[in-house]
Order: structure tokens, then C-alpha cells, then sequence
């Protein structure tokens, strides 16, 4: 076990350093125009895979360094530099995440790589577990995955929504329930490789934030799929729905979609403290050179103490996203849904300093002359996907009573 450091020491410092200058060279730049526009910025992220920053190999670097910390540093420093594109960036590692979750290591071989392409041909990925009535209810899913046994395929048939990438993906990665009887623990997830007849992209999303993320429905209509993409392999699920139909606890209550935003939830909470650092800096720096009444606003303590909350929550935040990512990368159970606390504070906090940020900022803070707008805009779904925060305050709830809280 590595011990726990608030140095992340001198690699990860490097790290951080290279992101840093990515940040704020090529995507703050960038960040008003993709917002605007509302597309995919495939150049920021081809000029991402250029450098290695859009990367299966720098991904994995980061999640198996010991000290758990190097993916919460990468995700806050791309997301400090714009979260849209931070998230055009990295949408492609939940549906890596779900392989590595679930996966095979021939599965992982195959289609880890293919989820993120090369730098001269870029491509991206979609975890598709949400549908238009299955959103924080996972165990609601209707798409339905059917064994051919004659063929040795998977037959899909579906509608999932809300999807990062979704359509425009080279690989989806799709939840589906094999035994709707069984509830969430009759769910599997499937990869669908590139080019598959039957999958195609339903209506694309107009958002609130974190604009230049693609987000769109995907239509499953007889998608047949190899034997071979159901993740772990059939052996396993069969073993596994036995035991679910036996009602024996050993496979822990947990299903395909949960394993995935787990191990992501503190990596997201991380995101959000980039957006709050953002907006944190820019409102610190404001409040310095603002004059009103003949000084500036930052001597007034109404404002100075606003500052003070904003940067004590992120601090607070950080720690507590540290502390998760340390625990899983060292394997220590999550006995008090330390996860989930992680992304349910780390995105109040976005949300929290985004907007004290605009306040500061006064009319400038309600226009796209300044960019506090945009982190608020892009704050907001911090507290809603991977979770709600209510979703989480449940969790953690269940975890440190032990009761079946609803
Ligand atoms: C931009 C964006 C990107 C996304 N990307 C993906 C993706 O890549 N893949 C994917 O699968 N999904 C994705 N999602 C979906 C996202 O995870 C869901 O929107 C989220 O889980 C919430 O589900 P819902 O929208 O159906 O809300 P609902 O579940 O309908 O919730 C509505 C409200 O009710 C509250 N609520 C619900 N149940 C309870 C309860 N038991 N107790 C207390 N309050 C409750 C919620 O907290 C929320 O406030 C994305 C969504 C967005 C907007």
C-alpha cells in the first residue's frame, strides 16, 4: 500500500505542469468558440492526441500510479482549462473505464485501444447505461440483450439517452438486461464494434453547459454483436445470474453500470474542482482590481470572505477526492461511500463557487465577455450526471447507517 501524500511528487508535478500549459495554450483559447458552437472539437482533441494528453496509454499511466492521485490531477487541470472541451477530451475514458471494469484482458486488448484510435485518425467512445426512463433507477433498463445460441451473437434492442459521444463513437459501450426479472443484477454490458448495422444516433442534445461534449440518444434496432463482446465473457454471467436467481448476496448487489461510476465518481468530482479553481481565480483576480467607492471591492470583507468560503470549499473538495482516489487505487473498500462523498461535495462546490464567482464579478459575471458564465453554465451538471447529488447523499447515507434508506 502506498502511503497517503499530499506531495503527489515529482512525476505527477510534471504532469500536472505539461497539462497546465495545454490548458491554458491550446484549450482556453479555444473554450468561447466550441462553446458556441456546439460541436465536437475534434481539432483540440486530434491536437490532445498529438502530444499524448488523448491517450489509452496516458490514461492507464495515470490510473495505475500508486499514489491514486494522478487522475484527479489530470482531470482538474483539463477541466480548469474549459470543462466542455475537458469533456470532449475525456468522455471517451468512461466507456474504457467500463472495459477495464468488466472486461476480459483479451477484451480490454482489443477494444481499449480502438475506443481512442491513433493521432493521425482520431476516434472516441460512448458508455450508454441511461435511458429515457432509466436514469438514477438503473435497475429500470429495458434495452434487452438475447442470446442466438445458433449463431454465438447478442441480439440489441433499445433506446438509450443522454449518451457523451453517443452515435459518434467509434466503439459504444452499451448496459442492456439480459433477465429484466432480475432487476440490475440481471444487466451485462456489451461493446459494439465500430460500423454495426442497427446503431445509430437519435436526437442530439442542445444544452445548458459543457457544450462542446456531444450528447445524444442511440438507437439499438437488431444490433447483432459477436459472442465475444459481452464483457467478461458468458461463463461469467451465467455463473452470475445463477447466483441472482438463487437471491445469494455473493455477487455483492452490484451490476455492470454500477462497477463503471464507482471507480469514476471521484476522477469526476475532480473535474468540477477544475471548473471551481477556474472561476475561483478569475473572481480572486476581479475582486484585486475592481474599484468601487475608492478601493477595490476585495477590501470590503462582504467580498474578501466570499473568497475566503470559495477557497476553503475547493481545498475541501480536493481532499476529499484525493482521499477516494488513494483508497481505490490501494484497494480499501469504501466503507463510508467515500466516492460518493467525494463527487457530491466536489460538485456542490462547482456549482457554490461559480456562482459566488459571477456575483463578484457583477454585470461582467453575467456576460460571455468573462468566462465565469461559462464555468457556471458548465458547473451545473456536476450535481446531476454520474449520479445526482441526491443519488449520492443516498448512497452514503444506506453505507454509514446500514439501512435500507429510500
Ligand atoms: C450532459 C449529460 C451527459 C451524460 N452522459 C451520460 C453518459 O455518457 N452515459 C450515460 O449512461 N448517461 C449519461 N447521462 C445521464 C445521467 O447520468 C442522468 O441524467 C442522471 O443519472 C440522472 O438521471 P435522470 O436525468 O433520469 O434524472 P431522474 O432519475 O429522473 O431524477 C430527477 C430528479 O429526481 C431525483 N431523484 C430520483 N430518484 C431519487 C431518490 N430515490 N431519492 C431522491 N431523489 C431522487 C434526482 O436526484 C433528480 O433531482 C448524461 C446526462 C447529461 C445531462
Amino acid at each position: 500500500m502506498s502511503t497517503f501524500s499530499l506531495d503527489p511528487g515529482p512525476d505527477q508535478l510534471a504532469v500536472r505542469d505539461w497539462l497546465h500549459g495545454f490548458a491554458a495554450d491550446v484549450m482556453r483559447p479555444a473554450a468561447a468558440e466550441w462553446d458556441e458552437r456546439e460541436e465536437t472539437p475534434w481539432p483540440v482533441i486530434q491536437e490532445a492526441a498529438k502530444i499524448g494528453i488523448y491517450s489509452l496509454d496516458f490514461y492507464a499511466q495515470q490510473y495505475f500510479d500508486p499514489s491514486g492521485v494522478g487522475i484527479p490531477i489530470a482531470m482538474e487541470e483539463l477541466f480548469w482549462g474549459d470543462a466542455g472541451l475537458g469533456l470532449a477530451i475525456v468522455g471517451t475514458t468512461l466507456a474504457a473505464v467500463a472495459v477495464l471494469a468488466n472486461g476480459t484482458d483479451e477484451q480490454i486488448g482489443t477494444w481499449a485501444p480502438q475506443m481512442f484510435g491513433t493521432p493521425d485518425d482520431v476516434k472516441v467512445a460512448a458508455f450508454c447505461s441511461s435511458e429515457p426512463d432509466a436514469g438514477s433507477d438503473v435497475s429500470a433498463l429495458r434495452t434487452r440483450a438475447v442470446y442466438d445460441e445458433a449463431k454465438d451473437e447478442w441480439v440489441l434492442n433499445g433506446t438509450k439517452t443522454w449518451a457523451t459521444n453517443g452515435g459518434i463513437a467509434a466503439v459504444h459501450v452499451v448496459v442492456a438486461t439480459v433477465d429484466p426479472a432480475l432487476g440490475a443484477r440481471g444487466q451485462a454490458s456489451f461493446v459494439v464494434p465500430p460500423g454495426t448495422p442497427g446503431l445509430s444516433q437519435g436526437q442530439k442534445f442542445k444544452k445548458h453547459g459543457i457544450r462542446a461534449s456531444h450528447t445524444a440518444e442511440v438507437v439499438l434496432d437488431g444490433v447483432r454483436i459477436p459472442g465475444s463482446c459481452l464483457l467478461g465473457g458468458k461463463e461469467k454471467l451465467d455463473e452470475r445470474l445463477a447466483r441472482a436467481r438463487e437471491g445469494t448476496k455473493r455477487s455483492g448487489g452490484k451490476n455492470a453500470a454500477m462497477a463503471t461510476f464507482e471507480a469514476s465518481r471521484p476522477a469526476v468530482g475532480a473535474q468540477a474542482i477544475g471548473i471551481a479553481r477556474a472561476a475561483y481565480e478569475v473572481a480572486l483576480d476581479y475582486a484585486k482590481t475592481r474599484v468601487q467607492f475608492g478601493r477595490p471591492i476585495i477590501d470590503n470583507q462582504g467580498v474578501a470572505f466570499q473568497l475566503a468560503d470559495m477557497k476553503t470549499r475547493i481545498d475541501a473538495a480536493r481532499l476529499l477526492v484525493w482521499r477516494a482516489s488513494w483508497m481505490a487505487a490501494n484497494n480499501q473498500p469504501f466503507t463510508s461511500a467515500e466516492g460518493s462523498m467525494s463527487k457530491l461535495y466536489a460538485g456542490e462546490t462547482a456549482k457554490f463557487v461559480t456562482a459566488q464567482a459571477m456575483q463578484i464579478l457583477g454585470g461582467n459575471g453575467f456576460t460571455r465577455e468573462y468566462p465565469v458564465e461559462r464555468m457556471h453554465r458548465d458547473s451545473a451538471i456536476y450535481t446531476i450526471f454520474e449520479g445526482t447529488s441526491e443519488i449520492q447523499r443516498l448512497v452514503i447515507a444506506r453505507a454509514v447507517s446500514g439501512m435500507p434508506i429510500r
